[in-house]
């Protein structure tokens, strides 16, 4: 009798560890997501350092260069820079700053 309970013992263990590791799935996902911002966040740092250096680039409404642009995800989640000047149309489509 004493084995079988063994048995039940380690069948339990084995669905509580599959229990856990699936548990574990989705926020190994999320921390993905953390890791793609930041570098995202850091992609930006480095052209806003590209920017201090003196390069402009186009605004990606009016096209005018600025070297102070906002930088959003459009509805196509395509990275858009923005001049100040357009700020208020772009706060106006609720998109993302990044
Ligand atoms: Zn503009």
């Amino acid at each position: 009798m004493t084995y079988m309970w063994i048995a039940a013992g380690i069948i339990a263990a084995v669905l509580l560890i599959g229990l856990v590791k699936k548990r574990r799935r989705p926020e190994a996902a999320a921390r993905s997501k953390v890791i793609e911002l930041k570098a995202a966040r850091s992609r930006k740092n480095k052209r806003t350092a590209a920017e201090s250096n003196g390069k402009s680039q186009p605004c990606s409404l009016c096209r005018k260069p600025s070297k102070q642009l906002g930088f959003y995800t459009d509805e196509n989640g395509t990275v858009i820079g923005v001049c100040s000047s357009c700020k208020p149309k772009v706060k106006t489509r609720q998109l993302e700053q990044l």
